[in-house]
């Protein structure tokens, strides 16, 4: 970093910025989390350089053999920590693993069955806005209105009527745990292909601290940099070797070029990082701290859609104390906690507006906060949200962030020279 100073002071300044940002706030974004510095060494490294297109064993270029080594590495750790019979490491992000499964099981015309995106889902389940929205029938499921739970009769009834190809489980903001089983049965009756996008839980599944799909799943997608702690970027897991290939194939020559091998060598890292005991306990606690701050927001008044959560996240329905997400997001940035607007099943307001707000424990657990200090970031929230117009509250909020921030500091062997 001190060559990126003299070679580009402009750019490292920013970082400098950025890291100082990552440090000075309290990080309640569902989806994101800070990687290791080791996944950050490996990402920045020399394999940026090098052209790998195809698979380890089987490249266009020449001079592959060490990214063959990383790459190996990777897809046989990942397999390993979830018990997949075969991977695909090169999914430059979530929405191209999605894609290329699109494109290894879909015709334009078909018909897919994914959660509607304001219960829940996710664009690529087939939001009219995304690919998989303006290419194929699109038959949405949400949650009970009464449980704001999965209503897999319901979803049964859907699947049956419209006969779906495709049908998508795994989510962006649902709470609780999902039953694979049950929607495998679901498939079966309707003979439609099983997706589940785990791209949240990954950590969680990896660890055991949520049911695995892959023993009823077709196809199992995930992103690497939620809960799984990695860089970013997607993978693909299937436990049909024949599926695979195509799998692989709909990846590179299908909607990709040239593999990303520096995050591939990043992905190793952080699956060798997500196999050992300690990740265990870290998802663990990143669970327990969830509830902790769901139940401290509950006690304080606040509604949590479902009740509660099961998993690393939680959705605030604002409409009890009159307020949008919009509003909220706003209000708690002001105290620096980043959180995210969010609808919430039902929704009346647009996703500009919303009335929920998105919370989740995967990155400050990282930071090393446990039940306690969850329980006062609860507090710290109620406080902002339940007297917005308390300038004197929002001032002692901003300090009870900082001296939780002092506490828990993020990458303290990190430093960037500020450029003179
Ligand atoms: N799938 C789900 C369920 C997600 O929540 C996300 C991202 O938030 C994605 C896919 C897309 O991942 P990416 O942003 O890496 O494309």
């Amino acid at each position: 970093l001190d060559f990126l100073v003299k070679t580009d002071p402009t750019v490292a300044t920013i970082i400098q910025q950025e890291l100082q940002r990552q440090r000075d706030r309290v990080e309640l974004i569902a989806s994101e989390n800070f990687t290791s510095a080791a996944v950050m060494a490996a990402q920045g490294c020399v394999m940026t350089n090098k052209y790998a297109e195809g698979l380890p064993g089987k490249r266009y270029y020449g001079g592959c053999e060490y990214v063959d080594l990383v790459e190996q590495l990777a897809i046989d750790r990942v397999k390993q920590l979830f018990g997949a019979a075969h991977a695909n490491v090169q999914p430059h992000s979530g929405a191209q693993a999605n894609f290329a499964v699109f494109l290894a099981l879909l015709e334009p015309g078909d018909t897919i069955m994914g959660m509607d995106l304001s219960h829940g889902g996710h664009l690529t389940h087939g939001s009219p806005v995304n690919v998989s929205g303006k290419w194929f029938k699109v038959c949405n499921y949400g949650v009970s209105p009464e449980t704001e739970r999965l209503d897999y009769d319901q979803i049964l009834e859907q699947a049956r009527q419209h006969r779906p190809k495709l049908i998508i489980c795994g989510y962006s903001a649902y709470p609780r745990i999902i039953d694979f089983e049950k929607f495998r049965a679901i498939a079966d009756e309707v003979g439609a292909y099983l997706l589940a996008d785990i791209a949240h839980i990954a950590g969680l599944v990896a660890t055991g601290h949520h049911p695995s799909p892959l023993p009823y799943c077709d196809v199992v997608t995930t992103t690497t940099h939620k809960t799984l702690r990695g860089p970013r970027g997607g993978l693909i897991m299937t436990r049909d070797a024949e599926l695979g290939k195509k799998l692989d194939k709909a990846v590179f020559p299908g909607n990709q070029g040239g593999p990303l091998e520096h995050v591939i060598a990043a992905k190793a890292v952080a699956f060798g990082e997500a196999l050992a005991p300690e990740f265990k306990t870290y998802s663990a606690e990143v669970i327990a701290n969830a509830q902790a701050l769901a139940n401290q927001l509950q006690a304080r008044g606040l509604k949590i859609v479902s009740g509660g959560t099961d998993n690393h996240l939680m959705l605030v329905d604002l409409r009890s104390v009159n307020m949008t997400g919009k509003r909220a997001d706003q209000l708690v940035s002001e105290i620096n906690i980043t959180a995210n607007k969010n609808t919430v099943p039902f929704d009346p307001e647009s996703p500009f507006v919303t009335s929920g707000l998105r919370l989740g424990s995967p990155a400050m657990t990282t930071r090393g906060m446990g039940t306690p200090e969850f329980q006062e970031i609860g507090n710290i929230i109620a406080d902002r949200l339940l007297n917005p117009e308390d300038s004197a509250i929002a001032q002692n909020c901003r300090h009870r962030v900082a001296s939780l921030c002092d506490r828990f500091p993020l990458y303290p062997h990190l430093q960037i020279p500020v450029p003179q």
